[in-house]
């Protein structure tokens, strides 16, 4: 069970993360912009290999999405596997979808209790579906299990709302060898194995321009510059003038959390499930902490807000989930910018010979970030070449500040249609309470090794 939430001031190791702002020049094999989830990674896995870093943060490690995020770690992509069938092909995507299980077992394999006490890692993650779709949920575990090599099991909607008392919810997918960790502490352990791997990180000191034309690039600071072989962009929607039209292919959305007072005997009463619950739309992701707390992600913009602004909107989304929950005082909220591209997939390459992106995790960027900061380190020191399977999901512009209200709007609509979909499904079952024919009559089932739980 996922024991822990470690609050904002909690999560910093003092001991390693005294400001450190880089105040002298310097030359490097690698120069990472941005200490976050990716910029983190490639560090730690350069740093490992013997390269010598220097990671650049402007504010302070984990500062943006990367310590604000819940800790759920599953395989795949935003982009839904269907559609990255259509868009690269079935043996593309067979290898795709590999990376992105390699990515998870990455930070399984970092997330012990030794290295990063406190971690919690715990077992099995549900994702539910916000409409009665039984057939389609066959046809997505058989390909996950048959074409993807992936341990998932079909859960039946009576199955779902023992676990989770809510109607919101049908069908799940459940996913036993995904996990959850305490994010924040994810983000500060990462650095310090960075650190302790060799890497040099500076805080306080963002990057203000760059010039990678020459074989020695040059990269500069308010109070110094660095000289290094390779730089690799890792800022995500805040990158800024280092290579604003970078930053330009974004879509920012912020995404904002809360954790609610302990909740006692009811919470419980009302959810017995004890990892991570999402939502195939991307409206709802949540689970226990601390064993009576909720912590629920749930309302999006795409301006920066306060995420304690969004305290009442979240805590009116769990009453709504679970109403027999009552009223819920929500006492700690967290949140922050995620980077969307345009098709749904990460931003992981080479843009010129030695400067690299790794960006655009969105919403899933524990197991995608750690998969790009493998495949650069890896390509960098070792010529591994496979980061080129990424090499079809160009940058493409997100249309700036017309874009970001577009994408509000459509972000909008999608989350509005869901949820109009979710209260006709559920609209649909009281009036027709045994459910569609083939469901009832175990049409769903004539593929044994998915059979639905
Ligand atoms: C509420 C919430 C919940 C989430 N939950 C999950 C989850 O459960 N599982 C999951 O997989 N993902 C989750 N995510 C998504 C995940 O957090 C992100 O995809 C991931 O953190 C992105 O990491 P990043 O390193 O690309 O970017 P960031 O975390 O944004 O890091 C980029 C860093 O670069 C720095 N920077 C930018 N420009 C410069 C510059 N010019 N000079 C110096 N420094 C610079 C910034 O200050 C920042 O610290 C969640 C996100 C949010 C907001």
């Amino acid at each position: 069970m996922s024991e822990t939430f470690t609050s904002m001031n909690e999560g910093r190791d003092a001991a390693l993360h005294e400001p450190a702002r880089l105040s002298f020049d310097l030359d490097v094999d690698i120069c990472i912009v941005g200490a976050g989830l990716a910029g983190l990674t490639v560090a730690l896995e350069a740093a490992r290999m013997g390269a010598s870093v220097a990671v650049l943060e402007g504010r302070h490690v984990g500062w943006n999405a990367s310590g604000n995020q819940l800790g759920t770690v599953m395989p795949g992509y935003a982009l839904p596997i269907g559609e990255l069938i259509e868009r690269v092909g079935f043996e593309d995507t067979c290898e795709l979808w590999a990376l992105s299980k390699e990515g998870a077992d990455y930070v399984r394999a970092n997330a012990t209790e030794q290295s990063m006490p406190g971690i919690g890692l715990s077992e099995g993650v549900l994702e539910v579906s916000n409409v009665d779709v039984g057939d389609q949920l066959i046809r997505r575990l058989q390909m996950l299990s048959e074409d993807f090599e992936t341990e998932v099991e079909g859960w039946q909607v009576d199955r779902v709302r023992s676990e989770l008392k809510t109607d919101c919810y049908f069908h799940g997918v459940y996913y036993p060898k995904a996990f959850q960790i305490d994010g924040r502490k994810y983000v500060q352990g990462l650095a310090s194995l960075a650190k302790r791997a060799g890497a040099r990180i500076f805080e306080d000191t963002p990057v203000v321009s760059i010039d990678s034309s020459g074989i020695r690039k040059r990269i500069v600071t308010p109070s110094a510059r660095l000289r290094a072989s390779h730089i690799v962009l890792a800022g995500n929607i805040h990158l800024g003038a280092p290579l604003r039209r970078l930053s330009d292919t974004l879509l920012p959305v912020w995404r904002y959390a809360g954790v609610t007072a302990p909740l006692g005997d009811r919470l419980a009463e009302v959810i017995s499930f004890n990892g991570s619950v999402s939502d195939t739309d991307g409206i709802d992701h949540f689970r226990i902490v601390d064993g009576t707390r909720l912590m629920w992600a749930s309302p999006e913009t795409t301006w920066a807000g306060r995420p304690r602004r969004y305290a009442g909107a979240i805590a009116s989304r769990i009453r709504t989930v679970f109403p027999k929950l009552g009223r819920v005082e929500i006492t700690d909220t967290f949140g922050g910018a995620i980077g969307q591209t345009v098709h749904g997939m990460p931003q992981i390459g080479q843009l010129r010979k030695g400067l690299w992106v790794a960006s655009g995790f969105g919403r899933q960027g524990l197991n995608t970030s750690a998969m790009a900061g493998q495949l650069i380190a890896r390509s960098i020191l070792w010529g591994d070449e496979r980061w080129r399977l990424f090499s079809p999901f160009e940058l493409v512009w997100a249309g700036g500040p017309v874009g970001r209200v577009a994408g509000l709007a459509v972000g909008l609509w999608n989350r509005g249609s869901s949820a109009a979909a979710g209260a006709l499904a559920r609209h649909r079952e009281r009036v027709w309470p045994a459910g569609p024919q083939y469901l009832r009559d175990g049409g769903a089932t004539d593929r044994p090794q998915h059979s639905l739980g």
